[in-house]
Parts: structure tokens; C-alpha cells; sequence
């Protein structure tokens, strides 16, 4: 039998909807908390956060060191939660903004990591690549310090999910430059392969 995941850390006691007490059932192997008067579920999912990696023009990296928690006093990339009915690169965008006071524009999503960190829960972070026409800093109180850094010394990160999507921009930056291929020059290969005119 599978180990059972997913019991609660930050668990209700009784149900938001109706207030009668939770009890545990077990689904495909997970444990969650749940109604038997309203029939809610707690069903525990990771909190969504965008964070993106800008680059000035000497190709160096902008890092923050947190004054927030989780990971206060550490260094991490700009960013934070994605609101309800808000769009990942919009969050990312004002975040960036928020913090830094950069107005940034999307270049590229630069992946999708799920992240647990200790005593605040599961995270998926959205790593975006962004681009910024200016780089003077105004940090607001969510930041400690800021700055621009190059691979090389680069600080220490403790989030993994912020390693990988720096990882995956550098990647990006050190492939030969090629234009990249979007759904659109597919359909049009798929296209003449079919009409068979092959090149
Ligand atoms: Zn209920």
C-alpha cells in the first residue's frame, strides 16, 4: 500500500462551510479532513507563486534577499503569490514592480517547479524570464537589498525551484542563437509534409 500523504499541517478542526466537527477519510491514498454533515472536503493544494529571473544589459542576474518570510534574510529571485483571478506573468510583473520598482515586460516562461519548504507548506512556482528597460532599484520593506549579480557569484539560494529557473535562463542564454519554433510553424510544416513538398 502506498504511504499516506497529504495530512494537514495547517488543518481545520471544524467545517468553514458549516461548522460541524472534520473527521478524517482516506481517498486514493491520501489522507484529508471532511465533512459528513455538508459533504467539503479540505482538499490541500500548493499555493501558486510567479518569480522571475531579469537580466540587465551586462547579462547579470537580479537578486533580492528576502525580508519576508518563508526564507527571510535569504537570497531569492523577485516575485511572490498570484492572486485569485490574476494571470502567473501579471503577478510576476507587479511583484517585480512591488518590490523593486522595475516596470519588467515577459520574455519567456523559464519553468514550473513544486517546492515544499518547511513549516509554510507546497509551493508551485512559475519562473518567468523578464525584461526591464531600466535598472535603478527602489526596494520596498519586502526586500532587505537587491542586486544585480553575475554567474558566477552568484549568492546563495536556498530555494531549489529559484536555482532551476536560473539554470533554465543561463541554459537559454548559452544555446546558439535560432529562431524558435511556434505552434503555428509546426502546423505549417505539417502542411507541406502532408501536401508532400518536402524540402
Ligand atoms: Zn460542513
Amino acid at each position: 500500500m502506498r504511504k499516506m500523504e497529504g495530512s494537514s499541517r495547517r488543518g481545520f478542526k471544524f467545517c468553514p462551510l458549516c461548522g460541524y466537527r472534520l473527521r478524517w477519510r482516506r481517498e486514493n491514498g491520501r489522507k484529508r479532513s471532511a465533512c459528513r454533515k455538508c459533504g467539503w472536503v479540505h482538499y490541500e493544494n500548493p499555493l501558486p507563486v510567479a518569480v522571475c529571473v531579469v537580466k540587465n544589459k551586462n547579462g547579470k542576474i537580479l537578486i533580492a534577499k528576502r525580508n519576508l518570510r518563508p526564507g527571510i534574510g535569504r537570497w531569492a529571485l523577485p516575485g511572490g503569490f498570484i492572486e485569485s483571478n490574476e494571470a502567473p506573468e501579471i503577478a510576476c510583473l507587479r511583484e517585480l514592480e512591488e518590490e523593486t520598482g522595475l516596470k519588467g515586460k515577459i520574455k519567456r516562461l523559464a519553468g514550473i517547479y513544486s517546492q515544499d519548504i518547511r513549516h509554510h507548506g507546497s509551493f508551485l512556482v512559475i519562473g518567468y524570464e523578464a525584461s526591464v528597460s531600466k535598472n535603478t532599484l527602489s526596494l520596498n520593506s519586502e526586500l532587505k537589498e537587491a542586486g544585480f549579480f553575475s554567474e558566477k557569484d552568484l549568492p546563495v539560494i536556498p530555494f531549489s525551484s529559484h536555482r532551476k529557473i536560473i539554470e533554465n535562463v543561463l541554459r537559454q542564454g548559452r544555446r546558439p542563437r535560432r529562431r524558435l519554433i511556434n505552434k503555428g510553424d509546426l502546423n505549417a510544416v505539417w502542411f507541406r509534409k502532408g501536401q508532400g513538398k518536402r524540402r
